[in-house]
């Protein structure tokens, strides 16, 4: 019935039809069939073999094979029609027309019953596909006019990634024969007219039916053997035009290293020969040229015939140049040898056919001859070989050959190059995969790097420099996959690697003695032979971050354009993974020390005695005004009165008597944990800014909040007043004893972290208070709405990093304008600099205190500067006057500190919170104090032994004596003298009185 639909006789091959099994497709089998049928492709000399082949190798390569139908354009009524015994035509709608439009091969999963197709498979209605088989249309077309000149129906399974491939690989052959088949029905003209060409044309058939090889290399060996025995020569090669204005080759000579010969075309006789399509002759060549032909060959080279291969679809373009070297003499006229320089006479005539040039040859064919004559001898003694001109003969039967051989040359070229490109992604995402798998050691990743480079480009050794930017310089920490034991620093514009780190520009060196900046040292020191190198850039962005550089191509004499191609890929690959190594450093560095506040943290948590906090959270909540009679006064020195172990409990007492607990509802298990966790965040070898410094400051505090409660609830709320406490205890945690510039002279950890910022300790200090918050059961805040949590924290900060004088200074302008202009209590700015400050009041606070008090606190004070002044010097710096035991003149400092820091403070204090005037008026004593220690000691250096040497002067009678002989001279000048420092602008006459008053109060007091 179906007789139109070709029923293909399988001339099968018994073997592999044995090699088929029903279950499955065999992948060997069907590469053999892709071979056998591309063989006898290309042996096809009728079109009725030409379908018989396609249906057969279909059916091998394809699996489950059930119909073949082939189209074929017929040129007389142009359109695709059936081959077999019923020439149908392709239909005109359904799915072969959509595939046929498309111009794309498709698989239809479903025949729809009345796509004509349909009908044209079974002729019926009922037509239905066979279980797991799909209806595979496949146009393919002409490659330049886009016109499908065949269309291929394939009912079988689902094509595989190898059947795909395969499948394509056979396209590409079918379209081959195709033309060929075409062109042999058309007659040769050069066939007709030479009954010599027709033998040719019979061996070049032959030629092509051996031209069946998926690799190109092979396939171009055949074709040159083929040259060489039909021109008689030594040597053929051919040159393909690459895309970048160069021709190249690569050569595979029996007992030689292959070679890959490369030539820019731009400037010399080759690129003439491509441009006007005519031939060259030896001597048009360059002496570098034919030197390296030459070495690349191993002889010395005669004549040559050079001549461009078109391209068969569009002869426009030129795909390569052929050519021949040092052609063999007949042994007839080689024994003649008194006739040696006489051309012979089929040179000599002027060739009309060339259709290899559209421009004609201007002289004879003599031309390409070599210049050195038509016999030579060989470099041999032993052996004499003659050679003979290149004639009209050779450039005809190289043409011919060339006619009906570049077709199947350039697509399979083609499609190895396709092949090479998807293989070097496949490797290039896997060696990606390798680098990124390595961030986080950079000398392994560098390793791994080389290792790669090596391996990509075929090389025996690989060098990888960084740049390091601030010093220009190249650095080498690894070699060769191990490291180096001293890493190599060389100047960034020295040697090859210099000049490709400056350039940012690949150097494909083919012989590096011959290179003028190749160092041959290293070479002489280590006994390797540095043959041929190609070093390339590693750039991120647009900078340069290292070079790589690659030794000894492993069996090559040098690099190839490939490996050029390769080694830039790869160096995207390696900018990325460099550039993402060095930041992951750092973010593992910022981890680190994450960690490791984290564990201090812990360690504190952990050295918690449970004991303590037990007997802590048992005790009866004392009244510590009762415990500690006047607590609650200005005058209270803490330091001096409370015991260091009574210290916490004094605090949890505080915190009750402000009415935090209550209010605030803390949990006394989480204020406990908080408070001694606070204390032990304080170091204990520190002398001045300790647990000691917190509890008073914390102290002050909350002699304010006692004694000025109305002005504080007044002006501050709440959460303010309760979080400013807290800020007191935690406002110098972890203090090392050392200042702020310090910290960034010595460019330590906390300076890195917080100096771009400022107030590197206070920032230090906040980040450690907000680590024990969040350390869960320290966080005192946990029972604060979520609202008010955030500005907890605002105001902790607030409050921190104001104790940071030079903030404190900042502000000064704008905390006097307030006091003049007053405070607004609904202006958060308003809330935020009085918080400010009060935190530095209390910082402050110690110049409250008494003349006791005062001593030992500077003696810890100037023991915590003095060590800070040894660590300076040591460090080879000047420490400054203040910090320096050698140069320190306390007295003055005091007395300018006072001045200058101390008195303006409180000052401004009792402007806002006057009940803190008697604070104020206990500075100012201190002031005239020190005055006196200061006419008594003289320039005496009275630090001594870490104790101040002044304990020995009563220095509140010689005070006393002082200003009483002042009120006794009643001078307003002398009265002036002694207390110009507390003559600010805003202090009448009366409170200075005010502050007479009390100082003598203070005297009197302090005898007891
Ligand atoms: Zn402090």
């Amino acid at each position: 019935m179906a007789s139109f639909i070709r029923k293909a006789s399988l001339k099968l091959d018994k073997r592999l039809r044995l090699e088929r099994t029903s279950s499955g497709h065999n992948v060997e089998a069907a590469k053999k069939g892709l071979e056998e049928g591309c063989l006898r492709l290309s042996e096809a000399i009728s079109f009725e073999q030409f379908y018989d082949i396609i249906s057969d190798t279909l059916r091998l390569i394809l699996d489950n094979v059930s119909e073949v139908l082939v189209f074929c354009h017929d040129a007389s009524i142009d359109k695709l029609v059936s081959t077999g015994s019923v020439n149908h035509p392709l239909p005109g709608y359904g799915i072969c027309k959509q595939t046929k439009d498309l111009g794309l091969r498709k698989v239809f999963r479903i025949l729809d019953a009345h796509d004509p197709l349909c009908q044209l498979l079974s002729l019926s209605n009922h037509f239905i596909l066979p279980e797991g088989n799909k209806v595979l249309c496949s146009p393919i077309q002409d490659r330049h006019t886009k016109k499908t000149i065949l269309f291929l129906v394939v009912i079988c399974n689902e094509l595989t990634h190898d059947s795909k491939e395969n499948l394509d690989y056979l396209e590409k052959h079918i379209a081959a024969t195709w033309y060929r088949l075409n062109q042999l029905q058309t007659p040769s003209v050069v066939a007709s007219t030479s009954s010599e060409l027709d033998y040719e044309s019979k061996k070049i058939l032959k030629l092509c039916g051996e031209l069946y090889d998926r690799d190109g290399e092979r396939l171009q060996q055949k074709l040159l053997h083929f040259l060489q025995e039909q021109l008689d020569c030594q040597h053929c090669i051919l040159f393909f035009v690459g895309e970048d204005n160069s021709i190249f080759s690569h050569v595979t000579l029996p007992n030689r290293p292959k070679c890959e010969l490369f030539f820019p075309i731009s400037t010399n006789s080759f690129g003439t020969a491509i441009h006007k399509k005519c031939p060259v002759v030896l001597s048009d060549i360059t002496a570098v040229e034919r030197e390296q032909l030459e070495k690349c060959f191993g002889v010395e080279l005669h004549n040559m015939l050079c001549m461009p291969v078109e391209s068969r679809s569009d002869q426009s373009h030129v795909i390569a140049l052929f050519c021949a070297f040092n052609k063999r003499r007949p042994a007839a006229s080689a024994a003649d040898s008194s006739n040696t320089n006489t051309p012979t006479n089929t040179i000599t005539q002027n060739n009309n056919y060339s259709s290899s040039s559209s421009v004609p040859h201007t002289g004879t064919t003599s031309s390409v001859t070599s210049a050195t004559g038509s016999a030579a001898v060989g470099s041999g003694a032993s052996q004499t070989v003659a050679f003979a001109d290149f004639d009209a003969m050779d450039e005809i039967k190289a043409h011919n050959t060339f006619r009906y051989t570049t077709t199947v040359l350039t697509s399979t070229i083609a499609y190895q190059k396709e092949k090479r490109l998807k293989t070097q992604t496949e490797t290039m995402l896997n060696v990606a995969k390798n680098l990124f798998s390595q961030l986080e050691d950079m000398t392994e990743l560098l390793k791994l790097v080389m290792q790669e480079a090596r391996n990509l480009c075929n090389a025996e050794r690989c060098s990888l420099f960084l740049v390091n930017e601030n010093r220009q310089q190249l650095v080498a920490k690894v070699f060769d996959g191990g490291e180096a034991t001293n890493e190599i620093r060389i100047p960034i514009d020295k040697g090859i690697a210099g000049q490709v780190a400056t350039t940012g520009e690949i150097l494909n060196i083919k012989d590096a003695y011959e290179h003028p900046l190749f160092f041959t040292g290293v070479d002489q020191k280590t006994g390797f032979r540095t043959r041929a190198i190609l070093c390339f850039p590693i750039i991120d962005g647009d900078q340069v971050i290292g070079v790589a550089e690659l030794c000894n191509k492993i069996a090559g004499n040098s690099f190839s354009t490939e490996d050029v191609e390769v080694a830039k890929a790869f160096s995207i690959y390696c900018a990325i993974a460099i550039a993402h190594s060095l930041l992951y450093r750092k973010v593992q560095q910022a981890q680190k020390k994450i960690l490791l506040t984290n564990e201090l943290m812990l360690y504190h948590m952990k050295n918690l005695s449970v004991d303590e906090v037990t007997a802590l959270l048992s005790e009866e909540r004392e009244n510590v005004c009762e415990k500690w009679p006047g607590i609650d006064s200005f005058l209270f020195n803490a330091r001096l009165t409370i015991p260091y172990c009574e210290t916490v409990r004094c605090v949890l007492n505080m915190f009750h008597e402000l009415g935090f607990i209550s209010r605030w509802h803390l949990d006394m298990d989480t204020l406990v944990q908080f408070s001694l966790t606070v204390k032990q965040g304080y170091r204990e070898g520190v002398s001045y800014h300790n647990w000691w410094h917190a509890f008073s400051v914390a102290h002050f505090f909350y002699l304010i909040c006692k004694n000025s409660k109305h002005s504080v609830a007044n002006q501050l709320s709440d959460l303010e007043t309760f979080v400013t406490f807290i800020a007191c205890l935690c406002h110098d945690i972890d203090h090392r004893g050392t200042n702020n510039s310090f910290e960034i002279n010595s460019k330590s950890t906390l300076a890195s972290l917080y100096s771009s910022q400022g107030s590197v300790m206070e920032r230090h200090h906040f980040a450690q208070t907000v680590a024990i918050l969040n350390s869960g059961s320290c966080n005192i805040f946990s029972s604060l709405p979520d609202n008010q949590f955030k500005g907890a924290l605002d105001i902790l900060q607030n409050n921190i990093l104001a104790t940071d004088l030079a903030h404190h200074f900042k502000i000064m302008g704008k905390l006097k304008e307030m006091a003049i202009h007053g405070y607004k209590v609904d202006d958060d700015k308003h809330h935020e600099m009085l918080l400010c400050l009060i935190m530095t009041s209390c910082d402050l606070s110690d110049q409250t205190k008494d003349w006791n008090n005062l001593i030992e606190v500077a003696e810890s004070l100037y023991e915590e500067f003095f060590n800070q002044g040894d660590l300076e010097r040591e460090m080879g710096a000047q420490p400054n006057e203040m910090m320096d035991r050698h140069r320190a003149h306390i007295p003055e400092q005091q007395i300018s500190f006072l001045d200058n820091v101390a008195i303006p403070t409180f000052q401004l204090l009792s402007d806002f919170l006057p009940e803190t005037q008697e604070a104020l008026d206990e500075v100012h004593l201190n002031r005239r104090r020190w005055d006196v220690v200061k006419s008594e000691v003289g320039d005496r250096n009275i630090m001594v032994k870490g104790k101040l040497d002044i304990k020995h002067l009563d220095v509140d009678r010689l005070l006393r004596e002082k200003e009483s002989e002042a009120a006794n001279n009643s001078s307003p000048d002398t009265h002036n003298a002694v207390d110009t420092h507390s003559g600010s602008e805003s202090h009448n006459s009366t409170s200075n009185q005010n502050n007479n008053n009390t100082s003598q109060n203070c005297v009197a007091n302090s005898k007891h």
